[in-house]
């Protein structure tokens, strides 16, 4: 289970199968694959399939025959998440052993009004349900939440660099069952990167915000943390990020290179030389590859 591998680059992209790519997530591809490329190593599909009533039938496999049309070819199998709930379980399990989570039976009218302060991801919750005995549980379903320290979770981000955050004042106590049965991002999302091995996380910067939320589960589970690299979010020309919520286009394949010398500029390597095969735009790229430096949640915006 504890997976102490640091030895070889392991790199991950990790789509949610909500839609079709568009050229943010193609950036996010891009990046992910060229830093494990250029540093010879491994780079993993993983599919973040845990909410079904978001995910798109069909959206999987589009995502998969659009990463190898741009040349974007992964190693080993595509690991989906849906089919890893005894991993997940396991590592519950092993926190409800050591007393680090506890059953939340509130409501969400009941977390918003109880709430102490807005944190970054909505209402903090009040730790109601961290004292309660089993006795005074109703019958139903419990989420679980694990208890989280109030201090500061500091870690350093290639593109950002130092990055801090207060669990307990900013966060509180958060939820890695979700009452309906499902498993919380947080939580798959630590267990996968540890088991596959995946010791560099380059992602968009929608989850730097999370990211303390995941060491401090990567450190309650015996896991080796991750470097993370967090990119700048490319926007439509309202400042949105692009997401299938914002109606972000998918990507035309007739376009592919163009698309590709657009995103390779967008990550400041500038004008790439003029080729006979989109692979080979690939291969300049991986050679040229310095992950970019920014200030914090820049954002690029683009009317692709
Ligand atoms: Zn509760």
């Amino acid at each position: 289970m504890n997976n102490t591998q640091t030895k070889g680059y392991v790199g991950r992209f990790a789509p949610s199968p909500t839609g079709k790519l568009h050229i943010g997530s193609l950036l996010t591809a891009v990046a992910s694959f060229l830093d494990a490329r250029h540093h010879q190593g491994r780079w993993l599909v993983r599919m973040e399939d845990l909410d079904p009533p978001r995910e798109v039938a069909g959206a999987a496999d589009a995502i998969l025959r659009t990463l190898e049309h741009f040349g974007l070819y992964w190693d080993g199998e595509v690991v989906y998440q849906s089919r890893r709930h005894d991993l997940y379980q396991a590592a519950l399990s092993r926190l409800q052993q050591n007393h680090q989570v506890y059953p939340c039976y509130c409501s969400r009218k009941t977390v918003l009004t109880e709430a102490r302060g807005q944190g970054i991801d909505g209402a903090i919750y009040s730790g109601h349900c961290a004292q309660a005995k089993p006795a005074e549980t109703p019958d139903k379903i419990p989420a679980w939440r694990i208890r989280v320290p109030d201090q500061m979770i500091a870690f350093t981000d290639a593109v950002v660099s130092g990055q801090q955050q207060n669990l307990a004042r900013q966060v509180g106590d958060f939820v890695l069952r979700r009452a309906d049965g499902f498993w919380a991002y947080q939580l798959a999302v630590v267990v996968d990167d540890a088991e596959q091995g995946v010791n560099h996380v380059v992602r968009g910067q929608d989850l730097l915000l999370s990211t303390p939320r995941q060491i401090y589960l990567q450190q309650q589970l015996g896991y080796t943390v991750p470097m993370y690299a967090h990119l700048p979010l490319l926007t439509n020309a309202l400042g949105q990020k692009w997401s299938k919520q914002t109606h972000a286009p998918a990507l035309n394949e007739a376009q592919r290179e163009a698309l590709l010398r657009q995103v390779l500029r967008y990550l400041g390597l500038g004008e790439a030389p003029a080729v006979d095969h989109v692979s080979e735009l690939l291969l300049w790229a991986t050679g040229q590859w310095q992950m970019p430096k920014t200030g914090c949640l820049s954002i690029i915006t683009t009317d692709v």
